[in-house]
């Protein structure tokens, strides 16, 4: 489908068909079976839009970035400065230069980890979490706690997989530094109330730190409106490749902190004794960038606004209250986490039967899910679980393939 196909607004009509035909992975087969894509939470699919955009690049304008030498070195710098400019504006920041590229979400909730830990956080200072945290926004505030002498302390959630309000506002105080917080839980699927939070934060003079690597791909993201000091996303969630990301960082908040790494292109002056550091966002992107990448997530963020970000949350949100209602009348299954509200993802386990066990059955009917821990071990502890059955949905998913799921598990739970 070309980008004038879909309308800049969203439509009462959503053309799920002539979407899926966007992504050449969704017509291949698997076992015999055709694909059914479930797992878009671990990684979305990549449209045909977004894999030109990188083979372009390599094809016709690659380069490394720094400017003056050549030609080809100025068209490559201008692929990276764009998806700037895209990321910026799809996050609503004020500059461009308020976006940072890493690698992904775990990269970026490291650098700020790092950063922090160097300079905000001091001994008996508080890092403020909730129980539904991947593991890359626990592990590297451990690792900031560690050298700073801050202590981590966590918001608990509900039996339906709600963040407990309350609880969340009688932690925070003023040794609170830090809060950081994800967007949408991978492994319950429970959106966050993070405008509250953050408002909640910012009265006790917190930073507050995003991550929004499963929130980006399925609610319209407006730091300003959010009101947070920091928004961490994966491009390949978001139907880009692999390899970028990016993390959106208030202006006065970036020029304030020291570099990361260090290399090339992060400073202006360098001598053997001292060296002077570029100006944010350059001062964290050390050395050689992702370039094809980022031009490929200014791509994947094109397709998206072509087919409209409203239109894509009133289709999945409906398709998730389809696939949650029919799931739960399997036999012997237990959806885990029923939030007042849900993004992406389902989680369940089936009495008696190995979550892996399920996963590879699934798997031979063409049907991907992922099975584990989601990198999410404690609010699989909160609900006593190891692991999970975990179905994620994106907006090329279908119906008919919530029933091929559906089906396929009454068989599997008929054979008990
Ligand atoms: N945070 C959440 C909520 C996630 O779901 C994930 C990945 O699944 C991450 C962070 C880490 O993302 P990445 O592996 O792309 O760095």
């Amino acid at each position: 489908m070309s980008q004038n196909d879909h309308p800049a607004t969203a439509a009462p009509t959503f053309d799920v068909a002539a979407i899926r035909r966007d992504f050449p992975i969704l017509q291949r087969q698997m076992h015999g079976k055709p694909l059914v894509w479930l797992d878009s939470a671990a990684t979305a699919q990549k449209p045909q839009v977004v894999i030109d955009r990188v083979v372009r690049y390599y094809e016709q304008e690659n380069s490394n970035i720094h400017r003056g030498t050549h030609t080809l070195a100025e068209v490559a710098c201008d692929a990276y400065d764009d998806a700037r400019d895209s990321v910026a504006v799809f996050l609503n920041a004020a500059t461009q230069d308020e976006i940072v590229f890493v690698r992904g979400t775990t990269e970026g909730l490291n650098l700020l980890a790092a950063l922090f830990s160097d300079s905000l956080l001091k001994p008996g200072d508080e890092i403020l979490l909730t129980q539904a945290e991947h593991h890359a926004n626990i592990v590297p505030w451990q690792f900031a706690a560690k050298k700073s002498g801050a202590v981590i302390r966590v918001a608990p959630v509900d039996d339906n997989g709600d963040l407990i309000l309350a609880a969340y506002e009688r932690l925070l105080g003023p040794r609170t530094k830090v809060v950081s917080i994800t967007h949408i839980s991978n492994a319950l699927g429970t959106v966050m109330p993070i405008r509250e939070m953050t408002q909640m934060a910012k009265r006790v003079g917190a930073t507050v730190v995003i991550d929004g690597a499963q929130g980006i791909p399925h609610r319209r993201v407006d730091v300003q409106d959010i009101g947070c000091d920091f928004y961490v996303f994966s491009g390949h969630k978001l139907f880009a490749p692999c390899g970028i990301g990016a993390v959106y960082g208030r202006h006065e908040l970036w020029q304030q902190l020291p570099p990361w790494q260090g290399g090339g292109s992060m400073v202006q002056q360098v001598t053997f004794e001292h060296s002077t550091y570029a100006t944010p966002p350059k001062r964290f992107e050390a050395g050689t960038p992702a370039v094809a990448s980022a031009a490929g997530l200014g791509a994947a963020i094109d397709y998206l606004n072509s087919i409209g970000l409203e239109a894509i949350e009133h289709y999945e949100t409906e398709l998730l209250a389809y696939a949650l209602e029919e799931i739960r009348k399997v036999n012997g299954l237990r959806v885990i986490g029923m939030p007042k509200e849900r993004g992406g993802v389902i989680s369940f386990v089936m009495d008696g039967l190995p979550d892996l066990q399920v996963a590879k059955l699934l798997d031979a009917q063409g049907i991907a899910v992922r099975a584990g821990t989601h990198c999410a071990q404690p609010i699989l502890a909160r609900f006593g679980l190891q692991s999970t059955l975990r179905p994620s949905f994106a907006f090329y998913n279908t119906r008919e393939e919530v029933d091929v799921l559906v089906e396929t598990l009454r068989g599997i739970s008929a054979r008990r």
